[in-house]
């Protein structure tokens, strides 16, 4: 093919989905230009220094439910440094019956929907009157919750409020930031509905759900993922290098600015001027793409303003401290804490206990030296110091262990813009139509973890499948 004869695109946004997207194009090819707004490519895959250390400060694990992930890390070169967490297991922070905070391991599940309503960790976390009601599963009529709207519905119709608010909640907060009240059962945990009409109980239609996907039963909570060592932010790192070794004209600090269709052409305004192509890949976030679709995909509009009310901690602060403490060495609470959104204490969604998920990070970080990172809903928690004060005070509550600001040794706080779940309820609707109305216009392909799905495993698959549909 004559240079004059390759066809063009351009990628807009440099994350995970468009870096992807960018290299299946030039692998069939095509001549790409990839614009990104920020200083930086990767997106929400991205790193900093924190106690002299690199680290993640988004994403840093990946689901094992497809390998997508670990297929891409192997044609980049990072076999070998595919790691396995600490299978011991993560731990969930709740409110007891008379509000106050209560901590336990987390019982194996699907979304914290428990599999074994006899495990011993169940009744400490539910009580005697939540586990016999959670019981009840297996004996109520078979139809019952069946129709549920939402994944809420459907386990306190089966289990009852409290492994709602106990179990549910606070897990599927950690995984899409949405209230199970909100979160449609069918998107969430896709073919849950079949299994409960199939087996007759919640519990039953979990476990088959589960030993579908694993192959395995009894993986600890939290185990079904994996990272990198060194960090996963390498796989943004290794996609640059590659763009760069096949030629793709990679410009950070370069916004889209707008996006038009003259003719068989695609015009993408830029603040340096006008680009001429063939093809357009569209992969950023969705406020932007909302923006750059008007007057391309009237669909889009449909997605400029989620309720908020639907949709908790959209905006996501994530403050990474580095303390020394050798009182965290016995890992107090496994891999970190999942907490109940009733517990009005404590701020904090989750805790992760760095070092004790990743053991290439505690070789790293030496013994005594540890790596917490807490997330929170964006307005939950402040800057400076008394965002600080604040993280450590939660951590404290969650970890069982005194954190003060003299064992910190480093810290620091990013703040996300995460995307809308698209397991919400109603979400894929207006997914599929979009999908369905772009599908109609030639050389467009539109991706990202708001039409995809958040997580890295889902990202990756939709932006090589829209790219491969480019071409
Ligand atoms: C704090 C955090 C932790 C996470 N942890 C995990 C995890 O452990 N495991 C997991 O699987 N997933 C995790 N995720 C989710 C995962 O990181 C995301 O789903 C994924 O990285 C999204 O990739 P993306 O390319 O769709 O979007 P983004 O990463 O948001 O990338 C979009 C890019 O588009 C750019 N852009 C925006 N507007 C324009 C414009 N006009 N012109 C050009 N460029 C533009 C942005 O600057 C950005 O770089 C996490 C997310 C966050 C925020």
């Amino acid at each position: 093919m004559t240079e004059e004869q390759r066809s063009t695109a351009v990628v807009i946004g440099g994350g995970m989905a468009g870096l992807v997207a960018a290299r299946e194009l030039a692998h069939a090819g095509v001549s790409v230009t990839l614009l990104e707004a920020t200083g930086q490519v990767g997106g929400a895959v991205a790193a900093h220094e924190v106690g002299g250390l690199v680290l993640d400060a988004g994403a840093e694990s990946y689901a094992k439910r497809s390998k997508a992930f670990e297929e891409l890390a192997s044609q980049l070169g990072l076999t070998e440094q595919l790691v396995e967490p600490n299978p011991v297991g993560a731990w969930l922070a709740y409110a007891n019956s008379k509000g106050q905070a209560r901590t336990s391991s987390l019982p194996k599940g699907v979304l914290g929907i428990p599999l074994d309503l006899d495990a011993p960790e169940l009744r400490e976390i539910l009580g005697r009157s939540g586990t016999l009601r959670a019981k009840l599963d297996v004996n109520l009529p078979k139809g019952v919750g069946v129709k549920s709207r939402s994944l809420a519905d459907m386990v306190r119709a089966r289990m009852g409020q409290r492994v709602v608010d106990r179990l549910l909640a606070p897990v599927v907060g950690g995984v899409y930031s949405v209230s199970p009240e909100e979160l449609d059962p069918d998107l969430a945990v896709p073919g849950l509905r079949d299994a409960l009409r199939e087996h007759g109980s919640l519990s039953a239609a979990v476990t088959a759900i589960k030993a579908k996907n694993s192959g395995k039963k009894s993986k600890k909570p939290g185990s079904a993922i994996g990272g990198l060592r060194g960090g996963v932010y390498q796989i943004a790192q290794a996609l640059r290098t590659e763009l760069d070794e096949l030629g793709v004209e990679l410009n950070v600090n370069t916004p889209a600015l707008g996006l038009k269709r003259t003719g068989t052409a695609w015009h993408v305004t830029t603040p340096e001027g006008l680009l001429e192509v063939d093809k357009v890949v569209l992969a950023t976030e969705a406020s932007a793409a909302v923006g750059l679709l008007e007057g391309v995909l009237v669909e889009a509009a449909d997605f400029a303003q989620p309720d908020a009310s639907s949709v908790q901690g959209r905006e996501i602060a994530l403050l990474t401290i580095v303390v020394d403490l050798p009182e965290l060495d016995a890992m107090p609470r496994g891999t970190g804490v999942l907490v109940a959104p009733q517990l009005a204490e404590i701020k904090a969604k989750a805790l992760t206990h760095a070092t004790a998920k990743w053991p290439w990070l505690a070789d790293e970080e030496g013994p005594g030296t540890h790596v917490l990172r807490l997330s929170y809903p964006e307005e939950a928690l402040a800057e400076g110091e008394p965002g600080l004060t604040q993280a450590l005070q939660d951590a404290s509550a969650l970890l069982g262990v005194t954190v003060q600001a003299d064992d910190v040794l480093d810290w620091d706080l990013v703040r996300w813009r995460s995307a809308v779940s698209n397991a919400s309820l109603g979400q894929q609707t207006k997914i599929d139509a979009l999908r369905a109305a772009a599908a109609k216009i030639d050389g467009l392909v539109v991706t990202g973890a708001w039409l995809a799905g958040n997580g890295l495993v889902s990202v990756i698959a939709d932006a090589q499948a829209q790219a491969r549909n480019l071409v």
